[in-house]
């Protein structure tokens, strides 16, 4: 390749961001393929593409699985979908995915111990979106509740406050990561003439740790506390903890009203989603048929992407429950190897039970940029997604002491 002919990429020796010279990307008055330069705009987004693909090389800090191809679903991206209203009835427009969506949905109803004749829901744009429409649901049902979640909740919960103008209660964390049931109890207890929704966690964004669901409405009805909407945030843990052995119930099977599970993060995407789940008798309020479309609604949003689900369906589809185990499984003891080496080379790691996260202290800036680690504070993490391998964790190990 003509390297003068070239955006400025990123150095290969330190593959650590993509940078582009002013005006390469202006869009003009007049149509354009080519910047000011005279590189080519296929060659540009080539470039990109291809680094983004690097990075399964180097990415071991975010909660994101990289190993997936969705090419052959291409011939998608010439097609208009759109998933508008839910995707249980027809719809005025017709050009989507909603078969392909019901499937995903049952799928994660029964892994999340749901019925699927009592369990619906619908693809969203992600986590927060999965979270807002559980919570809004909770508060539909309880309008006056207040919302009581963990301190190491994600930070979607504060967008989540401002946007339903809440009363948010963050409870402590006990030494697991986990909210502090007694304390959960006493926070309701104190404000006993108000409904509760609590969002508990399963897999902390900063720990992995998970809140322990089964409990929570058992305690809360013991004290007399029985307006109750539980909400399950299991963005990120939702696709490990069904598969850690004699695990006990931690979603619908536990009590739960509604859930959130992230599609882009264990599965993996080009594009975020995530899946919103709810038990049915809880949609009665907010369903109605939307005229202007045609369509049965209780979703969040007007248009919704048809892409996302068929790439879940596509993902699933071929890995099954199994392949998701074995999945898991892998996360874990990547987790475990990491935990081990990270010792050996003296970056005093620190993992939760069955966690996929290991925190350690931070190492140099060069390091942190490198490998896509998070600075948070003194300490940083690794998180091990199914593209992760031993591999990684060996060469991370190598940069830390070089
Ligand atoms: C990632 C995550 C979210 C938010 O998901 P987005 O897809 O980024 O909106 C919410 N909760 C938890 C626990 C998460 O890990």
């Amino acid at each position: 390749m003509d390297t003068s002919r070239r955006a400025d990429f990123a150095d290969p020796a330190s593959p650590t961001t993509v940078s582009f010279r002013p005006g390469d990307l202006e869009i003009g008055d007049g149509p354009r393929t080519e910047g000011p330069s005279g590189q080519n705009d296929d060659e540009l987004v080539r470039l990109l593409a291809q680094w983004g693909v690097d990075q399964r090389q180097w990415m071991v800090g975010f909660p994101v699985n990289l190993d997936f191809d969705y090419r052959p679903l291409a011939d998608f991206l010439a097609v208009s979908l759109n998933n508008v209203g839910t995707s249980y009835g027809p719809a005025g427009y017709n050009i989507s995915t909603r078969p392909f969506e019901r499937q995903v949905l049952e799928f994660f109803t029964r892994l999340t111990g749901g019925d699927v004749d009592q369990v619906a829901g619908y693809i969203t744009n992600g986590g927060t979106e999965s979270n807002i429409f559980g919570i809004h649901l909770g508060m539909r049902r309880y309008p006056d509740a207040v919302l009581y979640t963990s301190a190491d909740s994600h930070y979607s919960v504060d967008k989540i406050t401002w946007l339903l103008n809440l009363d948010t209660v963050k409870i402590d964390v006990d030494d697991k990561g986990e909210m502090n049931l007694d304390a959960l109890v006493e926070a309701c207890v104190s404000r006993r003439d108000r409904p509760a929704v609590v969002q508990a966690t399963v897999g902390t964004t900063m720990t992995g740790a998970a809140d322990p669901v089964a409990a929570i409405r058992g305690r809360l009805v013991d004290v007399g506390i029985e307006r109750v909407h539980l909400h399950v945030d299991a963005a990120f843990g939702g696709l490990i903890i069904p598969f850690i052995p004699d695990h006990g119930p931690w979603a619908f099977d536990a009590g739960a009203d509604s859930l959130a599970i992230s599609g882009h993060k264990l599965v993996g995407l080009p594009i975020p989603a995530g899946i919103a789940l709810v038990r049915r008798e809880h949609l009665e309020m907010v369903a109605s048929h939307v005229t202007q479309v045609d369509a049965d609604d209780f979703t969040m949003m007007g248009s919704r992407d048809g892409l996302s689900p068929l790439m879940l369906w596509w993902a699933l589809r071929r890995l099954g429950r199994d392949g998701l185990a074995r999945r898991a499984r892998h996360c874990l003891d990547i987790a475990e190897y990491a935990e081990r080496r990270l010792g050996e080379c003296g970056a005093e790691p620190q993992r939760m039970p069955n966690s996929v996260i290991v925190s350690f202290r931070r190492p140099s800036r060069a390091v942190l940029a490198t490998w896509h680690l998070l600075d948070s504070g003194d300490r940083t993490h690794v998180i091990a997604m199914p593209h992760l391998t031993k591999d990684h964790i060996d060469r991370l190990c190598h940069d830390l002491q070089g």
